[in-house]
């Protein structure tokens, strides 16, 4: 919902502000439509339906794979197409991966998002729609911002719906936000009162190849974001997540698992090794064989590594996978 458009509808017709209070404690809570705010005088609530829509988003369609994995896809009111995804882990874990851009500025070669055109930034309420649409299924704990589009180019809308997200029981602490690695925006989130985990999309260990996968490396090169991390981390006192798609052939040799040892220091980073979910791109993921001998590697060096689980492979859970889809038929 967007809470400035409540504010001033209210304002508009002479209720108290904590009206918007009221009615955010009940979104927050999973609350499905102006109708159960039964603390809301019923006639303000029927007012209040006809000027301020539930949510700034359309669900357009959602689909659940064998793995419990949630995939939803929103328009906003203009017709941009927004995705997030709820993972659902055999611990109880409840995990949100959420957008921030419809559609991404960014052009790296591997990622379904990056091929399709960029739309816009996503508003604060927009950001926070997605994570209710979930909360309405059930309770949540951790988030991501792992859907479309690079959060650190929207960064005041980023933070303004994290700052709300303790209201649906995900603390900033259970948090992270991933970047390809745009400087300004890594050193704001070090300076933000809020501990946020800082996620950085690595996928190579030198500079000529990642500006090759990754365009985005030419303006801000490896060792410039390196050191970025450095000062969060110096700031934060918090490791930071090293994301690496294992893509065959590319970034998955023996030498290179090596590179990215004497590149990060262990006790700054932690890698997550990322099977790549195929997107109709030039790229095939690594084998799991050269997954796990990656990993070994990494391991051996004492840098600690983790395979992520693929969720929602059967459902195009994918990074842009399923907008994708919807724009081209
Ligand atoms: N722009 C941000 C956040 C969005 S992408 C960033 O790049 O970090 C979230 C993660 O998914 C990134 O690490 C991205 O490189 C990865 N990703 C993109 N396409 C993928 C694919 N097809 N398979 C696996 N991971 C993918």
């Amino acid at each position: 919902m967007d809470l400035d458009l409540l504010d001033s509808t209210l304002a508009s017709i002479g209720e108290p502000a904590y009206r918007a209070r009221q009615a955010w404690a009940w979104q927050a809570r999973g609350a499905a439509g102006w109708e159960s705010m039964t603390d809301l005088p019923a006639l303000l609530r029927a007012r209040l339906a006809e000027q301020v829509p539930f949510s700034t988003l359309e669900l357009e369609h959602e689909a659940t794979a064998r793995d419990g994995t949630v995939k939803a896809l929103f328009r906003t009111h203009d017709g941009r197409p927004v995705e997030a995804v709820l993972m659902r882990y055999r611990d109880g874990r409840r995990s949100l991966c959420l957008s921030s851009q419809s559609g991404c500025p960014l052009t790296c070669t591997f990622c379904a998002t990056g091929q399709m055109r960029f739309g816009r930034n996503l508003t604060a309420w927009e950001i926070l729609d997605q994570a209710l649409h979930f909360r309405r299924i059930e309770e949540l704990d951790h988030c991501v911002f792992m859907g479309m589009g690079e959060p650190m180019m929207n960064l005041d809308n980023v933070l303004a719906a994290c700052r709300r997200l303790p209201d649906l029981g995900i603390s900033h602490r259970r948090t992270a936000i991933s970047t390809v690695g745009w400087v300004p925006g890594i050193d704001r989130l070090a300076q933000s009162d809020m501990p946020i985990r800082l996620a950085l999309s690595l996928h190579a260990p030198e500079n000529e190849l990642r500006s090759a996968i990754m365009p985005v490396n030419d303006r801000h090169p490896l060792h410039e974001v390196l050191a970025a991390c450095e000062r969060f981390y110096e700031r934060k006192r918090r490791m930071i997540f090293i994301e690496y798609v294992m893509l065959a052939g590319v970034n998955d040799r023996h030498e290179q698992a090596l590179q990215l040892v004497r590149l990060l220091d262990r006790r700054r980073f932690k890698v997550n090794l990322i099977p790549y979910n195929p997107t109709g791109s030039l790229y095939e993921g690594s084998s799991r064989a050269a997954v796990e001998a990656f990993r070994a590697v990494l391991e051996e060096h004492g840098l600690q590594a983790t395979v992520r689980l693929t969720r929602g492979r059967d459902i195009d859970a994918a990074c842009g996978q399923l907008a994708a889809k919807a724009l081209t038929g």
